[in-house]
C-alpha cells in the first residue's frame, strides 16, 4: 500500500500541520487560533536545549523575559591590533534558554493546537498540504509547513562550536560586557574565535567558534577554550555543561521540495553570521498573521539584497579567510552600536550600508562580485 493510501485513510482532519516544533515550528505554532491544528515534534525541550541569542529592544525584552537567560547592554570585538566596544541604549544582546522559550510556547497553545510529542513519517505532500503518521495515528492536513532543518553537506561553509558553561574560582573581570569574538587564537584552520558571555561575576559560557568548511575534532575547540581562559587568568571551578552545533552557512535544499518551508529549512539563518532567531521570529508572526487573514504562503524571511550581500561576503571568506578577521572588525568599527545591532538584525538602514561597504577590502569583493 503506497503511503499516501495508508495516511489517506482513517485519517485525522487539519486545518495547518507543522513539521517539527523548534524554533520556527512552535513559534508559528503559538501565533495560531480558531482552527485545527498540530505541531508535531520528537524532541522534548529539555533534550534540546542551548542558547539561542539576539539583539532584543525592549518589547522582546518584555515578551522574551521568562526565557532570558542573560542581557547585556555592552559587547566589544577583539584582535591583537584593537578592542571596539559598543554600548547600547536601544538593543540588548540577549541569551534564552533554548528549552524554557519551547516550554513556554508549548504551555501557551490555543485550544484547538495540538502538539504531537512524536516524529512524522510517512510525510507525503498533496497540493498545499499533506499527510503524515506520528504516534501511530494518521493525518492529512490542508496547510502542512515543514521546519525539518536541510540536511548539512560536507565541505559546505559552516560555523561550527564547541562551548562550555562554567563556574569560575574568581570573579571575571568585566561581568557586564559579552565578548561577542575575540580572534586572538589559532587562526590557521579558518576564520576562528572566542565567544564569551558573562552570565555573572562567576558563570561563564565560552565558545570555541569555527567558520570553516571542515569541522574540527572536538578536543581541539575544547584546547582552544582551555588556553583563553589561561590567557585571561580565568580558572575552573566546575564545568556545568558542555554544547556543541554546527550552523550551515550557504543555501541548502529543504528536505521535500514540494512542502512549504520555515525557518532554517527555508533559508532564515544569516549567512554570514549564523543568527536566525529574530529573522524566524519575524517570519513566523507576520505567517501567524497571514493565517488568520486567510492566507498561506510563507514570507521569505530576509529580502534577497540581503541574502546576496551575505553570500558576497562568505564567497570573499571561502576565497580569502585570511581576510576574515579585518573583515569582522571592520564592520563592527564602522558602525555605531546600534548601527551593528541593525546590521545583525538584518535591518540596516542605507547608511550603515555604506559605512559597511566602505570597510571592505574593495579588491576581494569586486573579484568575486565578478566570478560567479
Ligand atoms: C547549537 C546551536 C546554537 C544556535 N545559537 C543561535 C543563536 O545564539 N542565535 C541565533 O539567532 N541562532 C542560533 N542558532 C541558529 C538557529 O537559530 C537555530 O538552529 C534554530 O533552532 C533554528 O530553528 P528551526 O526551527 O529552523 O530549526 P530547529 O529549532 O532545529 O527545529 C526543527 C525541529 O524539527 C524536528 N524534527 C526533525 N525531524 C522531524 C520529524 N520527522 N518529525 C517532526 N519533527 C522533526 C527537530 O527535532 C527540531 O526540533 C543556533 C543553532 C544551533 C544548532
Amino acid at each position: 500500500m503506497s503511503a499516501l493510501n495508508k495516511n489517506s485513510k482513517a485519517a485525522t482532519a487539519l486545518d495547518i500541520a507543522i513539521i517539527g516544533g523548534g524554533s520556527a515550528g512552535i513559534s508559528l505554532a503559538t501565533g495560531l487560533a480558531n482552527l485545527r491544528a498540530a505541531v508535531v515534534e520528537p524532541k522534548i525541550p529539555e533534550e534540546r536545549d542551548c542558547s539561542w541569542a539576539l539583539w532584543a529592544d525592549q518589547d522582546q525584552l518584555q515578551k522574551l523575559a521568562g526565557s532570558i537567560k542573560g542581557s547585556w547592554k555592552q559587547w566589544r570585538l577583539v584582535d591583537h591590533n584593537q578592542e571596539i566596544i559598543h554600548c547600547s541604549e536601544d538593543y540588548q544582546y540577549a541569551s534564552l534558554s533554548s528549552a524554557a522559550y519551547i516550554t513556554a510556547c508549548e504551555q501557551n497553545l490555543a485550544k484547538g493546537v495540538e502538539l504531537i510529542r512524536a516524529a512524522a513519517e510517512d510525510i507525503v505532500a498533496i497540493g498545499n498540504g499533506g499527510c503524515f503518521s506520528a504516534a501511530g495515528k494518521h493525518y492529512r492536513a490542508t496547510q502542512l509547513y515543514d521546519s525539518r532543518p536541510p540536511a548539512l553537506t560536507e565541505n559546505s561553509l559552516r560555523q561550527h562550536f564547541v562551548g562550555w558553561d562554567i563556574r569560575t574560582k574568581t570573579s571575571i573581570a568585566n561581568p557586564d560586557t559579552v565578548t561577542l569574538m575575540d580572534f586572538r587564537v589559532d587562526q590557521s584552520r579558518g576564520l576562528h574565535f572566542i565567544y564569551a558571555l558573562p552570565f555573572s561575576d562567576r558563570r561563564l559560557l565560552i565558545e570555541s567558534t569555527m567558520i570553516s568548511t571542515k569541522l574540527e575534532d572536538r578536543d581541539w575547540y575544547r584546547q582552544a577554550i582551555k588556553h583563553w581562559l589561561h590567557q585571561n587568568n580565568i580558572e575552573i571551578d566546575q564545568t556545568l555543561g558542555e554544547e556543541a552545533g554546527v550552523i550551515p552557512m550557504q543555501s541548502l535544499p529543504p528536505l521535500n521540495n514540494d512542502i512549504a518551508t520555515i525557518g532554517t529549512a527555508s533559508g532564515a539563518v544569516r549567512l554570514s553570521s549564523g543568527y536566525a532567531f529574530s529573522t524566524i521570529q519575524q517570519q513566523t508572526s507576520l505567517l501567524a498573521e497571514r493565517i488568520r487573514a486567510g492566507q498561506y504562503e510563507v514570507p521569505s524571511p530576509m529580502s534577497k539584497q540581503l541574502m546576496r550581500m551575505d553570500k558576497l561576503f562568505n564567497r570573499v571568506l571561502v576565497a580569502e579567510p585570511q581576510l576574515g578577521v579585518a573583515m569582522m572588525m571592520g564592520t563592527a568599527k564602522a558602525l555605531s552600536a546600534n548601527g551593528f545591532a541593525r546590521f545583525m538584525l538584518g535591518s540596516a538602514n542605507l547608511s550603515d550600508w555604506a559605512r559597511v561597504i566602505m570597510a571592505m577590502p574593495k579588491i576581494p569583493f569586486l573579484k568575486q562580485l565578478f566570478t560567479s
